[in-house]
């Protein structure tokens, strides 16, 4: 089983992401971790990354693919794995059709989870989080007992710098940008499944399991 999981900050990508590996045994690769690792061990791909990361420039396509497609050839993904931040463009998406294709493989299903911006919004902006201990908390989904403080520590809470509403709907401007070609490439491969990401966490699992059981 070879999937992509697609989704706007803030529509619970983490948790579905933990979900699937747990149900369907495949590995999570997330582009942010195989960056870190490769940097960690100052693997030549790590090397490279790094020069372009040090100058604050983003890392180009090839390199990414570069990273990506080693990744791809551990003997873990022979089974099947679950992409999460690649590709993010539709040259990367079509790169990585090539890649997978000289490795006699193709992708099965790329799951797009879906939350109305309105509503992404107000769950991002209404983070907080403790100073003292980490703890999270939301001001209407989950809030704390005492407004401003933590449960547990009594800590002060705040509101990361990332999550106030003009980041986010610059975050969510820049996503959808970057994404709408990539959605209209896998709905033409007939590939493309949309997942209501509105629903409660349990029930949104449900539905991607639904999806990816008719896959096996
Ligand atoms: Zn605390």
């Amino acid at each position: 089983m070879r999937i992509i999981l697609l989704g706007p900050p803030g529509a619970g990508k983490g948790t579905q992401a933990a979900n699937i590996v747990s149900a369907f045994h495949i590995p999570h690769i997330s582009t942010g971790d195989i960056f870190r690792k490769n940097l960690k061990e100052g693997t030549p791909l790590g090397l490279k990354a790094k020069e372009y990361m040090d100058q604050g420039l983003l890392v180009p396509d090839d390199l990414v693919l570069e990273i990506v497609k080693d990744r791809l050839s551990e003997d873990d993904c022979k089974q099947g794995f679950m992409l999460d931040g690649f590709p993010r463009t539709e040259a990367q998406a079509e790169a990585l059709d090539e890649n997978l294709k000289t490795m006699g493989a193709s992708l099965d299903t790329v799951l797009n989870i879906e939350v109305d911006h309105e509503l992404l919004i107000e769950r991002i902006t209404g983070r907080r989080i403790c100073k003292k201990c980490g703890a999270t908390y939301h001001v209407k989904f989950n809030s704390p007992k005492e407004e401003g403080k933590c449960d547990l520590c009594g800590g002060e809470l705040y509101q990361r710098a990332d999550d106030q509403e003009e980041t986010v709907k610059k975050r969510l401007d820049v996503y959808t940008q970057q994404t709408q070609p990539l959605i209209k490439y896998y709905e033409e491969k007939g590939i493309l499944k949309t997942i209501n990401g509105q629903q409660d966490i349990d029930k949104v699992f449900e539905d991607i399991k639904v999806v990816l059981q008719g896959e096996r």
